[in-house]
């Protein structure tokens, strides 16, 4: 090859690009630089701890065990929660056994830990025509190692029962392949991949972080209840309460089963609803964060609203308890193909059948919801009392309370502009009080704090809360 000299038209659209790349990666410092610098030494450098290490990869998980559970669900002809609890074959009952059976399976591997637990209840509201009906939710516990944390559960939920389009007729055909065995298949799939004893069956408290381990009591669950008005999550949330557990977050999964847009996979949506405290966010906002930071953006889109509109979901009786809770949804639904009857109309078919669903996207959340499950579960104790202060001062204060625990790095002290959706870290600390930001406007920023355990995980963030008492 010959040297020879680069003539201008091959010179000229380098210089663009390169005067482009330099203009888009110096234009935000540009701007920022209209406004005062917080602190005015300009920024920190806080100590980052890595995440831990492990995480769970796409190539554990199981689709074809998902797949067939899911076909088994569907075989139960319809799983209405009115249908019957004890016909083997069909109805309700049908769906309960082969969850069982799938946990049953799951403990099995487990050395033990996981417990399998079904618990009856009776359910009111008007799809019950006010009257009880049975109703049975399954859970699979795998309860937390350190004493500490046993007592916060983490749960991850999926709807067993399924509807027709009159969600009061039981005898119909009502298959909810996506609407919801794929969340049901989906918090299995969690169980499976959490709970299971290394090759060797060695002892959990001897291995890595990665095989269990995990600080936090671990909840799977498959609820029924669902489509006659969130039966089921309510008993769940009770329950919990019941047995003494504070809700660490939980995780919804509903129709998490199909992704029939062109150009798939794409992300699953995250939903969180905001709260109703002004200028701090929700419990159920900051779980979202959390999640969309373990998984990264590439696997959720986070959608900050509590819901699709006019729709609702198991999420929502925990959200309303100011609890962290979220729902996971599929990135664009087909009505065709839920809530029901199957048939055809004018050339259309219509119902929720497996032929559907696409595994590979299910199986994609599957992973994220488990790492996210795993990473919150070897994580410290949520900071409380995360307080604001410093308003009329040149100074904020963020002040917080947590109990002593030796598993614990330090804390992250968050804060974002008060425009932007994610938290940036600002400074990290190594114990609860009263820490002083110099020179950082109250007014500017948001602020939140999230204890770091040695291991890397980060609890849920805390926003901190000011009262607002006008007038000043
Ligand atoms: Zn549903």
């Amino acid at each position: 090859m010959t040297n020879r000299k680069k003539t201008t038209q091959e010179v000229l659209p380098r210089f663009i690009l390169v005067s482009l790349v330099l203009f888009l990666s110096s234009s935000p410092s540009l701007r920022a630089q209209r406004d005062p610098a917080e602190p005015p030494a300009g920024k920190l450098a806080p100590k980052l701890l890595p995440r831990p290490a492990g995480a769970i990869s796409r190539g554990e998980v199981d689709e074809a065990g998902m797949r067939s559970l899911i076909e088994q669900l569907v075989a139960c002809g319809t799983r209405n929660s009115l249908s019957s609890w004890t016909d083997p074959k069909r109805g309700v009952g049908c769906g309960r056994d082969r969850v069982v059976a799938r946990l049953n399976e799951i403990a099995k591997n487990s050395g033990g830990r996981l417990q399998v637990v079904v618990d009856k209840f009776e359910g009111t509201g008007t799809r019950t025509n006010n009257k009880p009906a049975d109703m049975e939710n399954v859970y699979g516990v795998l309860p937390g190692s350190d004493a500490r944390l046993a007592k916060t559960v983490f749960i991850i939920s999926g709807h067993f029962d399924s509807r027709a389009s009159d969600v009061m007729d039981p005898n119909l055909d009502a298959p909810g392949a996506d609407d919801d065995a794929s969340g049901a298949a989906v918090s299995m799939e969690c169980a499976r991949l959490l709970s299971r004893a290394g090759p060797n069956g060695q002892e959990i408290a001897t291995r890595t972080p990665r095989w269990g381990n995990y600080r936090a009591t671990l909840l799977f669950a498959a609820v029924s209840g669902e489509e006659q008005g969130l039966l089921g999550a309510e008993r769940m949330l009770s329950w919990a309460k019941q047995q003494g557990y504070t809700v660490g977050g939980m995780l919804d999964n509903d129709i998490v089963g199909a992704d029939s847009a062109p150009g798939a996979p794409h992300r699953v949506r995250l939903f969180s609803g905001a709260g109703d405290q002004d200028d701090a966010d929700s419990p159920s906002r900051e779980l979202a964060r959390a999640i969309e930071e373990i998984d990264g953006r590439d696997a959720v889109r986070l959608i900050f609203s509590l819901d699709r509109l006019g729709r609702g979901g198991d999420h929502e009786p925990f959200y309303r308890a100011g609890l962290p809770a979220v729902r996971f949804t599929e990135p664009l639904e087909d009505y065709r193909h839920q809530h029901q009857t199957p048939r055809m109309e004018n050339g259309v078919e219509y119902g929720d059948q497996i032929k559907y669903l696409n595994l590979d996207f299910s199986g994609n959340v599957a992973r994220a919801n488990a790492e996210a499950l795993r990473q919150l579960a070897l994580a410290p104790a949520v900071p409380a009392n995360v307080k604001l202060g410093g308003g009329v001062t040149p100074d904020a204060k963020i002040s917080w309370s947590v109990a002593e625990d030796p598993e614990r790095a330090g804390f992250e002290i968050l804060w974002r502009e008060t425009s932007e959706p994610r938290w940036q870290v600002f400074q990290f600390v190594t114990s609860a009080g009263d820490t002083v930001l110099k020179g950082v406007s109250t007014d500017n920023h948001f602020f939140a704090v999230r204890s770091v355990g040695k291991n890397g995980a980060r609890s849920i963030a805390v926003a901190a809360s000011a009262p607002r008492t006008p007038p000043f």
